[in-house]
């Protein structure tokens, strides 16, 4: 009896996605799979988390999880009710990684070790049939219904060509060459510069959930809450990155800056609470009256900045001058002139989502050719979002392939 003819799957890409695809794909033993990455494979899992791996977030019903993705929720919804953060942590369990949920909902493996997480998967690669070939892919081609994925050393021909090279690889333009449509790559989830320098030497102090309203050219554009830190060119933390991930597509520059306004105190009442303190405390001199709601070192330069001299009696504040302080706590301003680049966590833009369909990540355009992970226009906020995206794309796409 003629032995059935093995699929040749090429996965161009070894990071998070590419490897989930391989793992299920692989089950299917007619399935023959290579991936093919030009350095070690899943060695981007490896910074994810601050080392600690932010594998999921407890958010356990989909159709809430695809909401915080700035691009991708309504495709996500597909891929989400196949293969979301239960079965996510399911995998993971049964490869030998437990995991634990923090009290802001992230979720992180026990051993609070990416290289555990990425070790379990290497082990389970090795248990089943893949092949890697640790070489860079600079172009592909299609012929005579094969895809030839090309490397400096060789040609590989292959039936199913998966692309999965992450946000900066080169997987778009192999994408835009083979008819897909591109959207503009752009960094999200960033450190932001600010107009104001006057902070530089509060850099590190970061305050806690913070609001803050972001408007551009004078129409606002999206409220924000989160953690701010301070840093020698401006602002970081989950604001700075929630707030450069939804305003990735503005053309804010030093002419035209993002204009940020933040409640420092976190109070919505903070004039009644100040002035009545202001009764209580007479004798005290207002930094010490004001240090209680905002970190001193700020409070000092404010009230410098407002011409207030922190040793002010309380009790003598010009009404004037309290209504500054309540103005400027409340309604901190800065500017944001640019993203910090080369230091972005995700990247939006990427295959355009309209091309793709979210049942199979199939090329609505090229037939067996498939994309999953970052290289897709998807990103999702921080918190354990955008590898969700890649362990779900990828099973979406290795179930296709099986
Ligand atoms: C510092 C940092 C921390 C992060 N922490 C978290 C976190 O805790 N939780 C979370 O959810 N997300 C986190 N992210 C985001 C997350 O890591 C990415 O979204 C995810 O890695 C994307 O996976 P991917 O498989 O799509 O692509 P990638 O992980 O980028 O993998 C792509 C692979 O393709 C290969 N490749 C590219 N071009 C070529 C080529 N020409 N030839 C051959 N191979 C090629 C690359 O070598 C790479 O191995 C973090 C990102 C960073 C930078």
């Amino acid at each position: 009896m003629k032995s059935k003819q093995k699929s040749k799957i090429g996965i161009i890409g070894g990071g998070p996605a590419g490897i989930f695809t391989a793992v299920f794909a692989s089950e299917n033993p007619d399935n023959e799979i290579l991936i093919i990455d030009k350095q070690d494979i899943l060695k981007t899992l490896i910074p994810t988390g601050g080392g600690r791996c932010n594998l999921a977030y407890g958010e356990f019903d989909f159709r809430e999880l695809v909401k915080y993705y700035p691009r991708g929720e309504k495709f996500l919804l597909s891929v989400f009710s196949k293969f979301s953060t239960a079965d996510t942590l399911e995998f993971f369990e049964k490869i030998g990684v437990k995991t634990y949920m923090q009290e802001d909902f992230r979720i992180f493996p026990e051993s609070n070790s990416s290289s555990d997480v990425r070790n379990k998967l290497l082990d389970k690669i090795k248990k089943q049939n893949i092949k890697i070939i640790k070489e860079e892919v600079t172009d592909t081609e299609i012929k005579n219904g094969k895809f030839i994925i090309k490397t400096k050393n060789r040609d590989i021909f292959v039936d199913n060509l998966v692309i999965s090279t992450g946000g900066r690889g080169i997987g778009q333009k192999l994408a835009k060459k083979l008819g897909h449509n591109i959207i503009p790559i752009k960094p999200a989830l960033c450190a932001l510069k600010t107009e104001e320098m006057d902070f530089y030497d509060l850099s590190g102090m970061t305050i806690k959930n913070l609001f803050a309203e972001v408007s551009f050219e004078n129409k606002k554009v999206t409220e924000q809450e989160g953690d701010l830190l301070f840093t020698h060119f401006g602002i970081s933390g989950p604001l700075s990155y929630k707030i450069s991930s939804y305003c990735a597509y503005m053309n804010f520059s030093k002419a035209k800056p993002l204009n940020i306004k933040i409640n420092l105190t976190n109070l919505k009442n903070f004039e009644e609470v100040l002035i009545e303190s202001i009764k209580t405390n007479p004798q005290k001199d207002i930094l010490n009256v004001v240090d209680t709601y905002i970190p001193r070192g700020l409070a000092e330069k404010i009230l410098l900045k407002n011409k207030i001299n922190p040793k002010t009696k309380s009790g003598q504040l010009k009404k004037e001058d309290r209504k500054k302080i309540v103005k400027n706590f409340t309604e901190f301003k800065m500017n944001v002139t640019a993203v910090k680049n080369g230091e972005e966590i995700v990247t939006a833009g990427g295959v355009d989502l309209n091309e793709v369909n979210p049942k199979t990540m199939e090329s609505k355009i090229i037939k067996n050719l498939y994309f999953c992970g970052e290289v897709l226009d998807i990103d999702g906020l921080t918190g354990g979002f955008n590898l969700q995206n890649c362990w779900s794309t990828g099973y979406i796409c290795a179930t296709a392939l099986k």
